[in-house]
């Protein structure tokens, strides 16, 4: 088969490490890719929003499997649009349309849909700006933190969880009131705290029937002790040593079942992924968030941990042909700790010499905000690389990506050094 991957990040490098690795993979693409896919593959110079290009392109390099990496282009259409040619229509593409994608796009719709299929999520309610002073007066029904949330894609900001009653609502005038973010807060959810751990897990479907991938948890802060800003995420691991086997069985049973029938039932024609955001209160499951693809840097944990051939798993969830499959996964660790350049989330630098790649022996080592130029790599982004170490325990599955990191140098180089400290026994 001739595969391209859309996207540039580390979750498709891991992605493009991995499909790779296929006996069925005649050819693989990444566009437009960086340092890490070109290892594996071909990088195509294409902007993944821009459709008609990416026709055209996999038109004439006929590719039969198209993988989406971000969701961007997932939410502006690329599933609705392969569908309305019928040149492209034999093409498989992993990443569900418009309609599924406002799971991610939009959490009211997405709580609206797990009031409907009875998924365990936090009480809500959504308001407007006509709706503000209603909005305003169901705080004072409801226990602090208050955790406003706006409707829309706000590239990971429009969450905001307060203490104080009086600065909730002063957050809500901004959000409803003066459009804080944009068309984003045109509507707000108002949703109760929930005061438990995180974690991610990951399904492919074809829309009917599914299979689970490694779940995995992410640390999201800057700084060490999960404090400072919100980044992309500075590093993952799987499996998650508190999501035992009863507690995951729970999640299949009352999460993962009931979405896909919710998929199903609506009539979503969802083949993609599924990245559900949990928060485990006690030992029940709740569902925090969709998003409609896999996770970064997640994907750099879960792609090693997986034994199956995963082209040939795309490859039924394309053909809607899921049932009877199942996936296999080493019970091995696996650690990523991502090196990002100094300043990020804020302003920082980029086009700095990365040193040191040349030392590293394993073929983990992600590329994420990386660039060549005349035979050298050079920073290019927030996120630079992410190094995952595996190993039959978390401990040294941690020590051989901080052994990667240690060989890697770049001016400005920063990572967190407590990644999976928080899980150790
Ligand atoms: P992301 O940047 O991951 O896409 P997002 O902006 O889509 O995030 P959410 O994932 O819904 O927003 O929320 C962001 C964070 O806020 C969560 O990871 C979680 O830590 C916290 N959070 C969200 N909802 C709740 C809740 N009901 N109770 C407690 N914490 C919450």
């Amino acid at each position: 088969m001739k595969v391209l991957i859309l996207g540039s990040g580390g979750r498709e490098h891991a992605l493009a490490w991995k499909i790779a690795q296929s006996k069925d993979c005649e050819k693989l693409y990444t566009a437009p890719g960086n340092p890490g896919t070109a290892l594996v593959g071909e990088n195509i110079d294409l902007n993944p929003e821009d459709f008609d290009a990416v026709a055209v392109k996999v038109l004439e390099l006929q590719i039969n499997l198209v993988v989406v990496g971000p969701e961007a282009p997932l939410v502006k259409g690329i599933s609705d649009y392969f569908k309305s040619y019928k040149d492209l229509s034999q093409v498989l593409l992993i990443g569900p349309g418009k309609e599924g994608a406002k799971l991610e796009g939009s959490k009211d719709f997405a709580k609206t849909f797990m009031a409907k299929y009875n998924i365990p999520t936090a009480a809500y309610a959504t308001f407007t700006k006509d709706t503000l002073s209603e909005a305003k007066a169901y705080l004072e029904t409801i226990n602090p933190p208050y955790v406003l949330k706006a409707d829309g894609l706000a590239a990971g900001k429009g969450v905001v969880i307060l203490n104080e009653l009086a600065e909730a609502k002063k957050e809500l005038d901004e959000m409803l009131g003066n459009a804080k973010f944009g068309e984003a807060s045109a509507r707000v959810v108002i949703e109760n705290f929930l005061d438990g751990i995180e974690l991610s897990v990951f399904v492919l479907t074809d829309g009917k029937d599914y299979v689970m991938l490694p779940s995995a948890k992410d640390y999201k802060r800057i700084g060490e002790g999960d404090t400072g800003l919100n980044t992309g995420g500075m590093g993952a691991v799987s499996p998650v040593p508190f999501a035992d086997k009863a507690f995951m069985k729970k999640v299949e049973e009352r999460v993962v079942k009931p979405t896909i029938n919710g998929l199903h039932s609506e009539k979503m024609d969802y083949v993609g992924f599924v990245f559900i955001g949990l928060i485990k209160v006690g030992d029940e499951p709740f569902v925090i968030e969709y998003n409609v693809r896999m996770g970064d840097p997640e994907t750099e944990v879960v792609m090693p941990r997986i034994k199956s051939d995963f082209l040939q798993l795309l490859k039924a969830a394309g053909e809607k042909k899921l049932a009877g499959k199942s996936l296999e996964m080493s019970s091995d660790f696996a650690a990523t700790v991502m090196m990002v350049s100094k300043g990020y989330p804020e302003n920082y630098e980029k086009g700095k010499p990365i040193l040191g790649l040349e030392k590293i022996v394993e073929n983990t080592l992600f590329h994420a905000g990386t660039r060549e130029a005349e035979g050298q790599i050079l920073t290019n982004g927030g996120r630079v690389l992410a190094a995952t170490g595996m190993a039959k325990t978390l401990n040294e599955a941690l020590r051989n990506a901080y052994a990667m990191v240690d060989q890697i140098g770049f001016d400005g180089k920063t990572y967190r050094k407590d990644i999976g400290k928080d899980l150790m026994q």
